[in-house]
């Protein structure tokens, strides 16, 4: 067993760490502000060959694997988990889809230029009445001469207000169930796709999620991905094996609410001392301490299996809840531990706490999570 990184990883780490400093730091105070993302990041992301960490070098990507996703899912979310939500949804269940099941025009289409930063992409499954039980979707798509028309809406959608386009699910067939579901590309612009604005939301301020309506939407034969039915499974496929990555986000929102409230303890005084000197508070930090440490090593233990071709939803689910809950929990100890300054917009500690509630609950939430760990368990 080998818990370090390799020459390759640790670069990656050092320079993925560089760029943050120069490029994005810089840009998170206007963009938490805002309530907007700035867009702009995506082709500095894809000229440095980011946004392809996990897909093959023919399609401009840099077949790092997975282990080398969570670090950088990791720093990304240390800086800023709005950006990284925004940022991981294109990487990851927008585009994977078409790296499963696309054709080889449709990755050249829409792929490639993914990678590039020069499209931006969304991911569009929940609907008003259809999250956990994502197999009860009723956007209807209606075959046609030639193509499909689509017909429904999807909501909470990251990227949605400005995506170019969207990989989509649709029922094709209600009477098969789940084995109607069928995915399709819809670009920005189709005549009958609305992108809606971005909703207000308790954090994340700096990524942007919203509704998309689907009205007589005609999209051609060339832009189903993979078979109809088949939609369900590549939706699985791409949502089970990869929730260490939300893991790894969750842990590097825990990771800088824990150097922030490491160092305010030992800065601020109450009764003539540190409050660190304080056993309370080592107690508290101990604590917040092993459980970002055990949440990084499921997380990376689930990636390292996916990147050796072995099974790991099991594993990615464990990662997925345990690191996603130790997020919220530590990121409400770091408040605690600044007081009633944490509460207050000046200090960086009250938007980790904000942040880290959305990862219980994007990509599966943490009942979920427990539904899939409890089939595992009973075989
Ligand atoms: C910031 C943000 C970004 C998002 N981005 C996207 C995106 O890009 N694309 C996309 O498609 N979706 C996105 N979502 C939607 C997200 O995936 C759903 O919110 C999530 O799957 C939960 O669905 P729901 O909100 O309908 O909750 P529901 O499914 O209605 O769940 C409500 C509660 O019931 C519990 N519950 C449900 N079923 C069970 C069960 N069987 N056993 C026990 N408890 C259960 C849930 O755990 C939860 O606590 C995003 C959501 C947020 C908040």
């Amino acid at each position: 067993m080998d818990f370090t990184f390799n020459q390759e990883q640790d670069m990656f780490q050092n320079s993925f760490r560089k760029f943050l400093a120069g490029e994005v730091a810089p840009l998170v105070a206007k963009s938490e502000s805002e309530h907007r993302f700035p867009v702009a990041l995506f082709p500095k992301f894809g000229e440095m060959g980011y946004l392809g960490i996990t897909y093959p070098e023919s399609l401009g990507g840099m077949d790092l694997g997975y282990l080398t996703l969570t670090i950088f899912a990791e720093e990304l979310g240390r800086v800023n988990s709005g950006f990284a939500g925004a940022i991981l949804a294109h990487m990851s269940i927008a585009t994977l889809p078409i790296y499963l099941v696309g054709s080889d025009e449709i990755k050249e289409r829409y792929l490639a230029p993914a990678i590039r930063g020069e499209k931006i992409g969304a991911f569009g499954l929940t609907e008003p009445g259809a999250g956990s039980d994502a197999a009860s979707i009723r956007t209807r798509a209606t075959k046609v001469d030639g193509g499909y028309v689509l017909n429904g809406s999807k909501t909470f959608i990251t990227n949605g207000p400005f995506a170019d386009f969207v990989t989509v699910a649709a029922q094709a067939a209600p009477e098969k169930k789940y084995k109607g579901i069928t995915l399709f590309l819809v670009e920005k612009g189709a005549k009958g796709f609305t992108q809606g604005a971005p909703f207000p939301k308790l954090g994340n301020h700096s990524s942007e999620c919203g509704e998309l309506a689907f009205e007589d939407c005609f999209v051609p034969d060339a832009q189903r991905l993979g078979d109809e039915g088949a939609g369900f499974h590549t939706l699985l496929e791409a949502l089970n094996g990869g929730r260490m990555v939300v893991g790894a986000r969750a842990v590097g929102v825990a990771q800088a609410a824990f150097d922030a409230a490491l160092k305010y303890s030992q800065e601020r005084e109450q009764f003539g001392r540190p409050i660190f000197q304080f056993q309370l508070t080592q107690g508290k930090l101990a604590r917040m301490r092993m459980e970002i440490e055990a949440s990084r090593l499921l997380c990376q233990r689930a990636a390292w299996l996916r990147d050796n071709k072995q099974p790991c939803a099991f594993e990615a689910s464990l990662a997925k809840l345990k690191a996603t809950e130790t997020s919220v929990y530590v990121t409400g100890e770091a408040v605690q531990i600044f007081g009633g300054y944490g509460y207050m917009e000046e200090y960086p500690v009250e938007r980790y706490f904000r942040d880290a509630k959305s990862m219980t609950i994007i990509e599966g939430t943490s009942e979920i999570q427990q539904v899939i760990i409890a089939r595992h368990l009973a075989g």
